[in-house]
């Protein structure tokens, strides 16, 4: 039993971010151990602060230590492969111990200090408590005086048939205060009962055999012996839209459980996918667990307590769910692989690709990525051999993928028409509804005319705290940051630094509306946006409204863009996307060519063929006539020669350090003598490959009031390097830089 034991504290910064020695009070030795969350005395004032435990001792404590507060229970305990992913965190990311902590337990299931009983001692409490919920019985027989009401009439029919929860009774209508009358009565007995968790529990189980088609059976059976034989293997499953992806997923899950394994599904964003879960609940009911940051932190952690106990054999989830605490995993799906969610922007900074790659070797596991248009760097260590590559190359039917055409906006604006939708356009959404059928309109802009701009000095109105410009939306009737949520109420009418007279305009999705609603007053418009998708499931429930064919076109964000299916959709639109083709960031042509071949896919799933029309105002552009042909291979030849001849992954690893602060200046002098230390450091070390750009300001200059700058490096994501960063870190923290700027490292492997 450990008699001292060392704890990474909360709130540490890079450079004190150790283990600290503190003794175990005999009274608490049985409970602690590695991987125990605790609370202990701290720094100056011996403060109360969160810890985790990462190393045991039997040595018998010294006198000078300090002595643990708390100890938490042993079901709040990092399992071991949970405490390896910690230091696989820490290692990888440059983030501290706690913070990695944070990242692989839920919010619910976390501690924080509070004060015990006495008044005195700093004591553990558990985050969320109410995970017990009431539940009723009959007890006794209701008295015919004073007249029942018709609520306790139903409660006690209801109660007829056996024991219900409050949640159950109040979907009945039948409130608590009804409840706890009867209660008082005699008439009912109340206990309490875990809470039910059981989400998503009115999908109706499907139980027909999946049958596969030639092709999709074919690439089944290559991954399959990489699933029976329980050894580490990655694989990309490389399938042209509506090739029916799912189907071989489901097939491989199938087989996994009936080898006593469990398997992890990853979707890039719940929103983007929620097919995903329909399709999993509906074959594999209650055994499938859901872990995304739609649920609120209730629901999340008793799924992720069901996930503990072993209640789960799948679990689907967005990028975090990568750290449920899943035992005997036998496959691991990363959905739809390029989608740039997968990848934190926050501290603990991982892909899930990286996590995913580390517990499929401690497990044995398969590793499978999936989509239609795979990341460069995925695609290009398949071609090299180092995963599987596995092919669907045709869609499901045998229907030809959707036929695609670009329309030039310049020349349609010189022609006369003014609007946003092209005449080519207008005719087709036109003869679409006259044939009944359904049509997706992608505009990856919400708002309503997205930017103001003066008519004198042309200045485009900007955010007082960030350098983006401010969008319109014309609902709530005010100018809003996306950035820091920033807002203009009402909307200036003239330009703050001329006076003259500001122009709205530009194209969001509610401008887009009210077009079409002009254009076309018989049709039945679905908007999908954030700000229409806000309230809670109101996105399931528009999207499951938009199936049943209430509506005939849906418009919207990249929301529309991605993972649905819908057989009468024949004709998709692409509004405008010419802004993301000069978007920075080297994967800014990758980002373009999955999103347009992603939402032309959705376009003639089922029985008939589908037509697509791109709007652009750049019609000659190669990424864009790649993707109009729907051709990734020749797109990826392109992309990975332009990626060799920058060097940028997968030719070499990249790692922008970050810097922010209030004062600019300051923010540049930190980058600068950050990247001074960097090279005094790299001199030591002159084999190691390294190319460091900058300081140069952020792509976004200011965000929130605070200054950004960036490092960019070009590196080889090994050991050596990241030893190189940290030493770096740790050097650059002891320096005393006047109002120092906060720092983040962001390394991109050359491999993911
Ligand atoms: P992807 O994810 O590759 O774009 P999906 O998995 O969504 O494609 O499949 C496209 C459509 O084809 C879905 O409606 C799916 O149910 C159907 N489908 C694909 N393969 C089969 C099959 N073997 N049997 C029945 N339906 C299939
Ligand atoms: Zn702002």
């Amino acid at each position: 039993m450990p008699k001292t034991v060392g704890v990474a504290v909360s709130n540490a910064t890079f450079h004190f971010d150790k283990l600290y020695t503190y003794a175990v009070m005999p009274d608490q030795q049985n409970a602690v151990r590695l991987g125990s969350m605790v609370l202990v005395p701290f720094g100056r004032g011996s403060r109360a602060r969160m810890g985790v435990v990462l190393a045991c001792d039997e040595e018998p404590e010294s006198s000078k230590l300090k002595f643990l507060f708390d100890v938490a229970p042993a079901s709040a305990c990092l399992t071991p492969e949970l405490l390896r992913l910690v230091h696989f965190l820490k290692e990888r990311t440059f983030c501290t111990y706690y913070e990695a902590v944070k990242a692989v337990i839920p919010y619910g299931a976390q501690y924080k200090p509070a004060v015990a009983a006495d008044g005195v001692t700093p004591v553990l409490q558990k985050q969320l408590t109410r995970h017990t919920e009431n539940s009723y019985k009959l007890a006794g027989t209701l008295p015919a005086k004073p007249k029942p009401t018709a609520k306790q009439l139903a409660a006690v029919a209801l109660l007829g048939g056996g024991e219900r929860t409050q949640t159950e009774l109040e979907e009945k209508g039948i409130s608590r205060a009804v409840l706890d009358n009867l209660c008082a009565k005699g008439v009912l007995e109340c206990s309490k009962v875990n809470k039910s968790i059981d989400l998503y529990s009115s999908i109706p189980l499907k139980n027909e055999p999946i049958r596969l088609t030639a092709e999709q059976q074919a690439a089944y059976e290559a991954l399959l012996p990489h699933l029976e034989d329980a050894a580490p293997h990655g694989a990309l499953l490389y399938g042209v839209t509506g090739s029916g992806k799912t189907l071989v997923f489901l097939k491989l899950i199938e087989r996994c459980l009936q080898l006593g394994r469990r398997a992890l599904v990853l979707v890039p964003e719940i929103s983007l996918t929620p097919q995903m879960i329909l399709r999993l609940k509906s074959r594999f009911g209650k055994r499938v667990a859901v872990q995304h940051s739609a649920l609120n932190h209730t629901e999340r952690l008793l799924q992720w307590q069901m996930i503990q106990d072993g209640g789960a054999d799948i679990v689907v989830g967005t990028r975090s769910a990568i750290f449920s605490p899943l035992e005997n995993i036998g496959l691991v799906i990363i959905d739809e692989e390029q989608e740039h969610t997968y990848r934190s922007e926050s501290a603990p900074r991982y892909s899930a690709h990286e996590v995913a790659r580390q517990r499929a070797a401690e497990n044995g596991a398969l590793l499978l990525l999936a989509s239609a248009t795979p990341s460069t760097e995925s695609y290009f260590a398949a071609q090299h051999g180092r995963t599987q590559l596995v092919r669907l190359t045709q869609r499901y039917g045998g229907n030809p993928l959707p036929h695609v055409e670009i329309v030039d906006m310049r020349a349609e604006l010189a022609s006369g028409n003014p609007r946003e939708i092209s005449l080519a356009l207008e005719d087709a959404i036109r003869r679409n509804l006259d044939a009944g059928k359904q049509t997706i309109l992608l505009l990856n802009r919400r708002g309503y005319q997205t930017i103001a701009q003066c008519e004198d000095c042309r200045e485009v109105l900007k955010c007082q705290k960030c350098s983006v410009p401010m969008v319109y939306h014309k609902s709530a009737h005010k100018l809003l940051c996306h950035y820091c949520g920033s807002q203009m109420d009402p909307p200036p009418q003239k330009c703050p630094t001329c006076g003259g007279k500001l122009q709205y305009r530009g194209f969001g999705t509610q401008k887009a509306e009210e077009e079409l609603a002009k254009l076309f007053p018989e049709a039945r418009i679905l908007r999908m946006d954030q700000d229409s998708t806000a309230a809670k499931d109101a996105h399931e429930k528009l999207l499951a409204k938009f199936a049943r064919h209430e509506y005939d076109i849906m418009v919207g964000t990249q929301m529309v863009a991605k993972g649905l299916d819908f057989e009468d959709v024949t004709l998709v639109g692409v509004l405008g996307i010419d802004s993301l083709l000069f978007a920075q960031g080297f994967r800014a042509y990758e980002t373009v060519f999955s999103l347009v071949t992603q939402v032309v896919g959705r376009s003639g799933r089922a029985k008939d063929p589908g037509f697509a029309i791109i709007q652009t105002t750049d019609p000659n552009n190669p990424v864009l006539n790649l993707a109009a042909a729907q051709d990734y291979d020749a797109f990826f030849e392109q992309e990975i020669a332009y990626r060799k001849l920058g060097l940028y992954p997968p030719f070499c690893g990249l790692c922008v350090v970050g810097f922010a602060g209030p004062k600019e200046i300051e923010v540049a002098r930190a980058a600068a003598r950050f990247a001074a230390l960097l090279g005094q450091q790299a001199a030591k070390q002159p084999d190691l490959p390294l190319r460091v750009l900058g300081p140069t300001p952020g792509n976004i200059e200011k965000i929130n009031e605070a200054y950004r700058y960036k490092l960019t490096v070009k590196c080889r994501n090994d050991r050596r390097f990241r030893d190189l960063m940290r030493e770096t870190l740790g050097l650059y923290e002891q320096e005393k830089l006047p109002g120092k700027a906060t720092v983040v490292v962001d390394l991109h492997s050359d491999g993911d």
